[in-house]
Formats: structure tokens, C-alpha cells, sequence
């Protein structure tokens, strides 16, 4: 049995995303639910977990597994607190209509007619309107010019009913992506991608406006599972500007050690087995190996890989950067993919939009 799950986490051919033509996120994260609830680990819900700390203490004391004759881990269910999330908002919003009569406001800008960033676009304002957040929304042509981007970016940041501003990437080949999101006032920068943002938040004493949505969504499944992180071993695999070193910096934030593997890294497997808190951002699936763990580790998979699959009826499924099948037997909680990070971005978005409307209006 051993060997045949570790070669199918060996074998997973990673296929090009055009070829999958994947929806875009979170849109194509819906959990399957052979994936996300494996029958032989049992879900725990964040109240669960954290009416358990002994157990949770226990993911993170990181001793030997041989101790615990429970060697599965728990499923950190990313779907499940994204939607006590957007709940939470909702109501907050509802409070804040009451008492001031504003509501949030987003707005995104699309350049283009990629397939793909239209229906993340769509599923943006979807998932605005369901908890009240006001969506605007300006759709220009691919052969635009960057100084009409700037224009309606400068627009939207002299607009009191906007709170946020989101540029949607990728953009055009003949924009610079850096002109375009300095433009963003940093007082709407949801994204939380611009450098001033980013400097905040790797400075001591100073807080960024912002924090980059995917990493504050891991941020917030440790935290809302339990996982206590000050003081803890932590690593972070994957340096990208949104993902893997604001998450880093997070991280740090909150009092981890911690250490950042890349590509030039010469023993990745040494350094990640040392983590008690593992987040993985490289976009290479099942490149964390059961033996890379240390036992009672909590891992957060941000990774979306399509791999082959002809016993599905798309001709692909999605994995993560971490071998799952592995993993969990070794990590103490772990996030699936689908239904972990994924469902957790859009959540801080609209948590990211929220957070500015009050800061703008002085609503507590
Ligand atoms: P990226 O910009 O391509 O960055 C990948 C990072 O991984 C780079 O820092 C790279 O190192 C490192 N890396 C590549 N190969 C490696 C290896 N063999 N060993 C160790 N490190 C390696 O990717 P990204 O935008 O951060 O996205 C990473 C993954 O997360 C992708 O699968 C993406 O689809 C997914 N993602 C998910 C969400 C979500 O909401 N769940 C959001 C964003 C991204 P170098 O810096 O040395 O090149």
C-alpha cells in the first residue's frame, strides 16, 4: 500500500494549466470530496480543534509519532472557515449599513478578455454581493494604454464609495504591472502587493495597510485551528511577492523562526523536516515528500497543480505542492487540495475590504 501511494505522489505528471483550462481561482477550487475528506482521516472543524488542545498541542510538540497509535492527521478545512468568514462579514456589514448607512466598496479593473481572469472577475462580485460589499467594476480593451489604466486607478482612488481597488493580473505584455500597481492608493490596496505595503509589513513597530490575501488566509487557518506559531520552527517553501515571502514575513511577525526554502536550496528535505509549521508556495506537485515532516507538523498547502488523471472525467485533478496522501500521515493537520488555502483567499479579500471601509469611515 506504502509503495503504491508513494508512487502516485512520484508519478503525478503536472500538466500545462492551458491544457486544463482551468477556471480561475477560487472559482476552480471546489473541493472533491474524495479529495478533501479521505475516509480513513476524520474532519475536525475549528471548535472541534480547538476544543481539543491537548491533541493540538500535540501537532505542534512535534515529538514522535510512534507515541500515538492515531498516526492521521487533522484536515484543516479551508472551505469550512472561509465560510464562517464570509459570514462574520456579512453580519459586520449589516451592523455597519445600520449605524453609519455605508457599505464597503471594491472595485476592479480588468484589461483584456482572458477567459480566466473574467470569471475570477465574476466570481469576485458574486462573492461581494452575497455578504453587501457594493462591486464596481471598469472593463477595458487588451490594446488600452497604461495611462488609461491610471486614470480610472486614480479615479476609483478619489472615489469615497470605493474601499478597495484591485487591478486584475495578468495584464497586457505591453503594461508594466509595477507602474500600474504603484498607482493604487495604498489606503485601497486589498491586494496588499504595494511596496509600501510590503515594506510595512516586513518592518518592526510598523503595520501595513494590507496584507496580501492568499498568506493572511493561511495566517488564519493556523490561527483559527489553534496552531500556535510564536516560538515555533517554521518554513516557508516558495519566496513569491504574493505568496511565499509575505508569508514568510507573517510568519516572523507572529514570533516563528523561521526559515524560507527556494529554488537554489541545496537540502530542502533537512530544513522543512526541522518545521514545526510548514507553508508551501512553489507550485510543483507533491514536491513535499512524506519523509520531509516532522512528525505532529502542521502544513499548509497553498499549491494548485493539475496532474493527469483519466479516471477523472476532465483528464486531470489538482494536488498541491505536498504529497497529501503522505503527508498525512505524518503532520499532525494538514490542508487539502482543493478546499484549504484556496476558498481562504477570496475570504480575506472581502475580510481586506471590510477592514478598509471601517478604517476610512473610523468604524469600530
Ligand atoms: P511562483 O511565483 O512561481 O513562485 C514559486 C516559488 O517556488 C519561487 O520562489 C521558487 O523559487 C520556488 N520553487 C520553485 N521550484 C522549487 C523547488 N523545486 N524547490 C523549492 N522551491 C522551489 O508561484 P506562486 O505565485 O507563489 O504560487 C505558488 C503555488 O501556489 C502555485 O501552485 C499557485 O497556483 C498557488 N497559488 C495558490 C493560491 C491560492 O489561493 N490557493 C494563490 C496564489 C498561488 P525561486 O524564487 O528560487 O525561483
Amino acid at each position: 500500500m506504502a509503495s503504491s501511494i508513494l508512487s502516485d505522489c512520484s508519478s503525478a505528471r503536472l500538466l500545462p494549466l492551458s491544457r486544463t483550462l482551468l477556471p480561475p481561482l477560487p472559482h476552480r477550487l471546489r473541493p472533491s470530496p474524495a479529495l478533501a475528506f479521505p475516509r480513513r482521516l476524520f474532519v475536525a472543524s475549528p471548535a472541534q480543534l480547538l476544543s481539543r488542545p491537548r491533541r493540538m498541542d500535540s501537532v505542534l510538540a512535534a515529538g514522535s509519532s510512534a507515541d500515538s497509535a492515531d498516526t492521521s492527521s487533522k484536515v484543516i478545512d479551508g472551505k469550512l472557515v472561509a465560510k464562517q468568514i464570509r459570514e462574520e462579514i456579512a453580519v459586520e456589514i449589516a451592523r455597519m449599513k445600520d449605524a453609519i448607512g455605508v457599505v464597503p466598496g471594491l472595485a476592479v479593473i480588468l484589461v483584456g478578455s482572458r477567459k480566466d481572469s473574467q470569471t475570477y472577475v465574476r466570481n469576485k462580485k458574486k462573492a461581494c454581493e452575497a455578504v453587501g460589499i457594493k462591486s464596481y467594476e471598469v472593463n477595458l480593451p487588451e490594446d488600452s494604454s497604461e495611462e488609461e489604466v491610471i486614470k480610472h486607478i486614480a479615479s476609483f482612488n478619489s472615489d469615497p464609495s470605493v474601499h478597495g481597488i484591485l487591478v486584475q493580473l495578468p495584464l497586457p505584455r505591453h503594461m508594466n504591472d509595477e507602474n500600474i500597481l504603484n498607482a493604487v492608493s495604498i489606503e485601497k490596496d486589498v491586494d496588499g502587493f504595494h511596496p509600501l505595503n510590503i515594506g510595512r509589513l516586513a518592518m518592526q513597530g510598523r503595520d501595513p495597510f494590507f496584507v496580501p490575501c492568499t498568506p493572511k488566509g493561511c495566517m488564519e487557518l493556523l490561527r483559527r485551528y489553534g496552531v500556535e506559531v510564536k516560538g515555533k520552527r517554521a518554513v516557508v517553501i516558495g519566496r513569491s511577492n504574493i505568496v511565499g515571502m509575505p508569508a514568510a514575513l507573517l510568519l516572523q511577525k507572529a514570533n516563528a523562526t523561521v526559515s524560507i526554502v527556494h529554488s537554489q536550496t541545496k537540502n530542502p528535505e533537512e530544513i522543512t523536516r526541522q518545521a514545526d509549521i510548514v507553508i508551501a508556495a512553489v507550485g510543483v506537485a507533491n514536491l513535499v515528500r512524506g519523509n520531509w515532516i516532522k512528525p505532529g507538523a502542521a502544513i499548509i498547502d497553498v499549491g494548485i497543480n493539475p496532474v493527469d488523471d483519466p479516471e477523472s472525467p476532465r483528464g486531470y485533478r489538482l494536488v498541491g505542492d505536498v504529497c497529501y496522501e503522505e503527508a498525512s500521515k505524518v503532520a499532525g493537520a494538514i490542508t487539502p487540495v482543493p478546499g484549504g488555502v484556496g476558498p481562504m483567499t477570496i475570504a480575506m479579500l472581502l475580510s481586506n475590504t471590510l477592514e478598509s471601509a471601517k478604517r476610512i469611515h473610523k468604524f469600530k
